[in-house]
């Protein structure tokens, strides 16, 4: 057996005086031909590593350079130098690995963000990625905690479909037609029927409409699965390839998915803060770091631990869509003229009319309801007033839109009108329809993007930074 290793995280909360310790792992620094800094991705904290002069031969403390990798026996000792309470007195060291330090890209000075994603593939290996990538899997892992414990079943939502939940374009088509002469009607058209599926499919962008069927049988779902827009919107906060959950439940309306969607957030974020705290420290210490660079009205006002403790300690601000725009009109920023896009009843709010409320005028996340119909989908639930719809987004300081969401038109009636207004083909959603004809039930749900989740709790600011492999116009590197 050769993983007889244990983690670093793990050995550093042991006590001093055992012998026969082995570790692995990949050197971050090695100092005076004798002090050699490992590091195993478990945690930030390096395991000091003592070689002691003249125990090793020369030609093996050659090889022990940036990011070699090494198995290493030894005694768990009591530090003699600060930093770290213990440390390991070397035995045997056996490199596993080479690495040919002049080559290697990453040198232990501080790299630029933007330097680290064009070298993706190495990036995990420094302290901000390792930090990012343990929140990452802790948070996923809190959804499905979370989840489970109010009784919802994990549902697989198809990733190739025939439908567009949205209603509108920017999805990715999936096809083994030859692109350079593909099969035509007699019109000309492309001839789907002769493609695999006998059909034209495209990557879903939301499991949505999937999730209502699940819902309306087994009562509570959620879908947790990539989803894909081939949107052109180059932004910190867009990827063509992002994570979502989607939740969807039967016997809620507007306030039970609120309520849902609210503890949801506050309880992925405690786990993160009961798990991770010490990555936690890291990526806040970075930020105030980073934010000393800019000017004094571009810094945060809080730290982000500060920041996540707030969130989990106070309750969401609720307000309508109606109640956002008068805000927005009587705003010294709108007298000022400060925002570029216009601001009326009826708009799509832009970017900086959300950040706007969430960071100047609430300074706290916002759940706008109650948005007009005619700039929200057609499964939304058409409120008394015949202009409005019982939609719900969930804005976050610094993220913008987190979480959009509604109760759902359960009305066979009033959906099917919706959908003629929006000239969406009844007969290619057939099945939706069908659960609104048999035992119609009202419910809700909402689809909260995984990464800016990630970027809400790391305190990263550009989407890029917080998925392994991002997927942008133009970019699809690794
Ligand atoms: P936005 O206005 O920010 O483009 P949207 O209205 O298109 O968002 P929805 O269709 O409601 O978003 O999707 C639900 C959630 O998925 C959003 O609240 C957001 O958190 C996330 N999301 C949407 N588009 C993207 C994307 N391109 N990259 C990453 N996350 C996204
Ligand atoms: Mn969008």
């Amino acid at each position: 057996m050769f993983n007889k290793r244990i983690k670093i995280k793990e050995l550093l909360l042991q006590q001093a005086g055992q012998q026969g310790i082995v570790v692995m792992g990949w050197v971050r620094t090695f100092r005076n031909n004798q002090f050699i800094a490992l590091n195993d991705g478990s945690t930030n904290a390096n395991l000091q590593i003592v070689a002691s002069l003249g125990e090793f031969n020369d030609e093996l403390l050659k090889r022990i350079t940036t990011s070699a990798a090494l198995k290493v026996t030894g005694e768990l000792v009591e530090s003699q130098g600060r930093g770290q309470p213990v440390e390991l007195k070397a035995t045997e060291i056996q490199i596993l690995g080479d690495s040919d330090a002049e080559k290697y890209p990453l040198q232990p000075k501080k790299h630029s963000l933007e330097f680290l994603r064009g070298i993706a593939h190495l990036r995990f290996r420094t302290n901000t990625f390792g930090s990012i990538f343990r929140i990452r899997h802790s948070l996923a892992f809190a959804v499905h905690q979370f989840f489970h414990e109010k009784g919802f079943l994990y549902m697989h939502t198809p990733i190739i479909t025939a439908t567009d939940a949205e209603g509108a374009g920017e999805m990715f088509r999936v096809t083994t037609l030859p692109f350079d002469n593909p099969p035509r009607e007699e019109s000309g058209a492309i001839n789907f029927k002769e493609d695999f599926f006998g059909r034209s499919t495209n990557l879903t962008v939301s499991g949505q409409l999937e999730g209502e069927l699940g819902a309306t049988a087994l009562g509570e779902i959620y879908t947790f699965g990539p989803t894909f827009r081939a949107e052109n919107s180059n932004t910190t906060r867009h990827l063509a390839e992002f994570w979502m959950i989607e939740p969807e439940m039967a016997f809620h309306d507007l306030e039970d998915n609120m309520n849902l969607a609210e503890s949801f957030i506050k309880y992925i974020i405690r786990f993160a803060m009961e798990n991770n705290m010490e990555d936690l420290k890291f990526l806040d210490q970075r930020l105030s770091e980073e934010e000393k660079l800019l000017p004094a009205d571009k810094r945060s006002e809080m730290g982000l631990i500060d920041k996540l403790k707030f969130v989990v300690d106070n309750n969401f601000e609720r307000i309508t869509y109606t109640e956002a725009i008068d805000i927005l009109l009587n705003s010294s920023a709108y007298k000022k003229k400060k925002f570029q896009y216009e601001v009326k009843w009826g708009i799509d709010m832009q970017s900086e009319h959300e950040r706007y409320l969430v960071e100047k005028h609430f300074k706290k996340p916002v759940i706008v309801t109650n948005y007009p119909k005619d700039i929200k989908a057609f499964y939304m639930r058409q409120n008394d007033d015949g202009k409005t719809v019982a939609a719900m987004d969930i804005l976050a300081p610094g993220i913008g839109e987190i979480v959009g969401g509604s109760q759902r038109e359960e009305r066979l009636d009033k959906l099917v009108t919706r959908m003629k207004d929006m000239h969406i083909a009844e007969d290619e959603l057939w099945w939706y329809l069908d659960t609104r004809k048999f035992g119609t039930v009202p419910h809700a749900g909402f689809g909260l993007g995984f990464e800016r989740m990630v970027l809400f709790v790391t305190g990263m600011t550009n989407i890029r930074d917080v998925i392994a492999f991002p997927r942008t116009p133009k970019s699809a590197d690794f």
